[in-house]
């Protein structure tokens, strides 16, 4: 099916491009331009592509395709949050969410339909691994967030799936992402979140500078291993330095810890500590997430006043720490609010709960 299609230009960033006008006996910067045209100035056909001769458009044309994800639904939320359904050509659904916060906007990004990693308290766990989005599955989200709202100020890859286990495909769209030539995003500006695939991060640090958050919610291997049993494969011990390493060698950053507040189970002034001893001499900040309660989830979020006083243990012992705010979940777009319509593994068509598009992190 997908592979009896044309080769699809928005699967390419720049270095691809160029490679194929060279291996069609092209110049390669009409393949910048072409890249140009579609990321700068959103434009997809070919017959508007100006700079190039009608003879190569008319030959682009018969080679290769533009297809994007289709957008079947947009919501958007009284605080200015916007929510996308994208329908992908397989009929696969993914959510994207579009986060405006004064100057600065977010476009939040889903990686892959479903996720493997089976985190206790994420609805995304409960609908299993469906499969990779493919780098044009991935930039569509940020072309189409861009032609409807601007082009955003931030990415983040913390929608549906695990960014570090689709690899090569999340790596080329954040390249085009950081591109000049198209999103122009700096690197502290595009921010991969991951749950840990240690291996991984140390491949990133080899072709990528852009941001990194880490899904740690808890101080120990005992609880973590619980709640993200990726854990008993990369224990702490093991994720702790990937990401200090990650960051050596570039003094303003940071490590964005992201850190689901859930009522009794990780939330004591215990852990807290525990959370300050494992974390010191780590340039960090802590994004204290409320937990968004789905159903058939036996987790409850954390009252406010837990969670400020945990985040005041933080901040006394020069943890940066903020509360992630609660955005579009009138529209079902918070962390763990959203719902896709995607085929199982049985190929019935199912509606779930998704629970991973998020506010932004900083
Ligand atoms: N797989 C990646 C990307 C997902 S980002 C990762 O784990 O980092 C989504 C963030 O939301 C993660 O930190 C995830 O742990 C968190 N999350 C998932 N379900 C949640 C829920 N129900 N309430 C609050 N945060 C949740």
């Amino acid at each position: 099916m997908a592979t009896e299609n044309p080769l699809n230009l928005l699967d390419l960033d720049r270095g691809g491009m160029e490679a194929l006008f060279a291996s069609i006996g092209a110049k390669p910067f009409h393949g910048r331009n072409v890249f140009k045209w579609i990321h700068k100035h959103g434009v997809t056909d070919f017959g508007q592509m100006t700079d190039l001769s009608k003879k190569l458009r008319a030959r682009l044309a018969d080679m290769v395709e533009i297809r994007l994800p289709q957008i079947i639904l947009e919501k958007p939320s009284s605080d200015g949050t916007t929510k996308w359904v994208m329908e992908l050509e397989d009929g696969q659904r993914v959510e994207t969410v579009y986060i405006p916060d004064g100057r600065r906007s977010t476009v939040c990004v889903s990686s892959q339909v479903g996720c493997a990693l089976d985190c206790s308290f994420c609805s995304t766990a409960r609908q299993g691994f469906n499969r990779n989005l493919s780098v044009g599955e991935i930039i569509g989200q940020v072309w189409h967030a861009s032609r409807i709202k601007g082009v955003p100020t931030n990415v983040v890859l913390m929608g549906m799936g695990e960014p570090l286990a689709n690899f090569e495909p999340v790596v080329s769209a954040m390249e085009i992402m950081q591109d000049d030539l198209a999103y122009m995003l700096s690197k502290y500006r595009v921010t991969i979140s991951t749950s840990g695939i240690v291996p991984n991060l140390y491949r990133l640090k080899e072709r990528s500078d852009v941001s990194l958050a880490v899904s740690l919610h808890a101080p120990d291997n005992e609880l973590r291993d619980q709640l993200v049993p990726i854990n008993r494969k990369y224990p702490l011990e093991e994720l702790i330095p990937a990401c200090r390493d990650f960051i050596r060698g570039d003094k303003r950053r940071k490590i964005t810890w992201e850190y689901v507040m859930l009522d009794g189970i990780n939330d004591s002034d215990a852990h807290a500590k525990a959370l300050i001893r494992l974390l010191e001499g780590t340039p960090s900040k802590m994004n204290l997430i409320p937990f968004n309660p789905f159903p058939g989830s036996d987790y409850r979020a954390s009252p406010p006043e837990r969670i400020a006083a945990f985040r005041q243990r933080l901040l006394r012992a020069g943890i940066m720490t903020i509360v992630r705010k609660t955005r579009g979940d009138d529209i079902d777009a918070a962390c763990g609010q959203l719902v896709g319509r995607v085929r199982d593994r049985s190929r019935r068509t199912v509606s779930v709960p998704l629970s991973s598009v998020q506010e932004a992190c900083r």
